[in-house]
């Protein structure tokens, strides 16, 4: 499938809401660096739909279980952390906020110190069943109309998803991404083992490096922020209207 030569305009006009009153949930996948929560925010802002980054979630989780002393090596607590953790989340795509029983640790979730041990929570499979559940509440809460982007989207949580899509970057890409979203403040190697290594411990639990069936790759290597979000509105227009 090819992305160009689609008319969005036609689609998606300023003051157009996209099958209204109708469920409509785009998944997102894809490694990290892949430019899954720009692109994936970007795309419920233009559709005005609501937005959920899981990634948050384990990173908030992350941080609740540092914060309160929880062995990450102890996957009974880590599950009950899960369950217990206070947390709110914004699902608008304008408003990047995460709090953790009231402390707005929306900047702290970012820091080298929670990306290195998130996998550690993330392959805790009872701390995931958790996390799931509540991704689907929220799904639920907006009416079934919202873009969620993550590792396990298309497959696990929303498998039935109207627009499925994984959004792929070369290693190369990715690695030059992450470092400038971190502000060039880490060097090459703590890079590399920040996206790689993270990367090759998430996919012990959940495959997001080939597209499952129906799932549309969107390889972003070589475009650049705009034409990958219109890349992504081509897929869903094509998929919601044909063409
Ligand atoms: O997307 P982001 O890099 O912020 O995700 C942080 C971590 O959360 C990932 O490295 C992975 O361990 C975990 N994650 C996951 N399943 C998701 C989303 C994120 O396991 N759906």
């Amino acid at each position: 499938m090819t992305h160009d030569n689609f008319e969005l305009k036609d689609l998606f006009g300023p003051e157009e809401v996209v099958r209204p009153g109708k469920p409509l949930v785009i998944a997102i996948d894809g490694p990290s660096g892949s430019g899954k929560s720009s692109i994936s925010r970007e795309v419920a802002q233009r559709l005005k739909l609501a937005y959920l980054d899981t990634g948050a979630m384990y990173r908030a989780l992350t941080w609740y279980c540092l914060d309160s002393g929880v062995d990450l090596q102890d996957s009974a607590a880590v599950e009950l952390a899960a369950e217990q953790m206070p947390l709110d989340i914004s699902t608008s795509a304008a408003t990047e906020y995460v709090a953790v029983g009231g402390v707005d640790v929306t900047p702290d979730i970012r820091e080298p110190r929670i990306s290195s041990s998130v996998s550690a929570v993330a392959t805790t499979l009872g701390a995931r069943t958790e996390l799931i559940r509540r991704q689907r509440r929220l799904i639920e809460q907006h009416n079934r109309r919202m873009v969620i982007e993550g590792r396990d989207i298309t497959t696990v949580v929303a498998p039935q998803a109207e627009v499925r899509i994984l959004l792929t970057a070369s290693e190369e890409a990715r690695l030059r991404r992450r470092g400038i979203q971190l502000g060039g403040s880490q060097n090459a190697e703590q890079l590399a083992v920040q996206v790689l290594e993270r990367d090759a411990k998430d996919s012990t639990v959940v495959n997001f490096t080939k597209a499952a069936d129906g799932v549309v790759t969107l390889d972003s290597s070589d475009l650049d922020f705009e034409q990958t979000v219109k890349a992504a509105l081509n897929i869903v227009g094509r998929i919601l209207y044909g063409g």
